[in-house]
């Protein structure tokens, strides 16, 4: 059986928190660690009340250095020292961007008894962990913004009963992987001939943006596409202005990408409870749902 992903949606607004909504965050927690997308500010307080462990934090990868998606790691890193943390935690900001984040961690000059890791940030692999990569790719917005996808490793699976037809035994499997081929007596067996693939699941989180190319390209396939939706259609001028998507657009990416999931999020101040965010998007890709502050997906 595969890991589950549980992916905790922490905040799901945009730029202002309300009521309802806190700042961007999303947490991924995978073979007993918790990977952070965003850290807007107030996000320890949705880790606690939502049941992320913040100890378990391996990973935070920051979008873009606007506040609403940063201002919260200054509180979290402190906490997490009075807890007594010693584990590194890596913090992935897009190159070039990382004086930015310096201020949020030095300006009081408090002890971190943990070493802090800043990570550029750049077009493709960003972090390799044990059976997934996250990669980044660019976005499209007011400042150099990355977007991210959890890609799980593919899966091999031996046809056991052909294996042992074929004579393939013991230390054959670890060559056979390795070589792609092997030749047993006179025969050359090809691994592809004798395995299935499982294809690894993947998580694409895309915000701030406008909708791009470079997000359909790496949410092909997806399971579950994140995508911001600041506005309904009717304030489309508006999100082309301020490089912000509506729902409308999100579902546009999702649907040429052709993911199993939309999830819509980075919503406005502006909008209550009852909006037409959600319908909007339907109306283009049926399978979106509107994220909510603590709302849970497994897969
Ligand atoms: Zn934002
Ligand atoms: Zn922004």
């Amino acid at each position: 059986m595969p890991e589950r992903i549980k992916l905790t949606f922490l905040g799901t607004g945009g730029s202002i928190p309300t009521v309802e909504r806190g700042l961007p965050a999303m947490s991924l927690e995978y073979n007993g660690a918790v990977y952070l997308f965003d850290c807007g500010e107030g996000t320890q307080m949705q880790m606690l009340k939502y049941g992320v462990n913040a100890h378990r934090i391996r990973a935070i990868f920051i979008t873009h250095m606007h506040g609403d998606h940063v201002i919260g790691v200054a509180g979290l890193i402190r906490s997490m020292a009075l807890y007594g943390r010693t584990e590194p935690l890596e913090i992935f900001v897009p190159e070039g961007e990382e004086g930015k984040l310096e201020p949020l961690l030095t300006f009081d000059r408090v002890r971190i008894g943990y070493p802090i890791l800043i990570r550029k940030t750049r077009s493709g692999t960003a972090y390799k962990g044990k059976d997934f990569t996250v990669s980044a790719f660019a976005l499209k917005h007011t400042v150099k913004t990355f977007g991210y996808r959890f890609k799980e490793d593919d899966r091999l699976h031996f046809d056991k009963q052909k294996c042992a037809k074929l004579g393939i035994k013991k230390e054959m499997f670890t060559e056979i992987q390795k070589k792609g081929k092997i030749r047993v007596g006179k025969k050359l067996i090809l691994l592809s001939g004798v395995t299935t693939k499982e294809k690894g699941r993947s998580i694409v989180y895309a915000t701030d943006s406008r909708p791009t190319a470079s997000t359909i390209n790496a949410s092909k396939g997806a399971d579950i596409l994140a995508h911001e939706a600041t506005y309904s259609k009717e304030l489309a001028k508006l999100a082309k202005e301020r490089a912000h998507s509506t729902s409308e657009e999100a579902a546009k990416v999702a649907k040429s990408a052709g993911v199993s999931l939309l999830v819509i999020f980075h919503v406005s101040a502006r909008y209550s409870k009852s909006n037409p965010l959600e319908q909007e998007a339907k109306k283009v890709f049926k399978n979106t749902m509107l994220a909510y502050d603590g709302m849970e997906l497994l897969l």
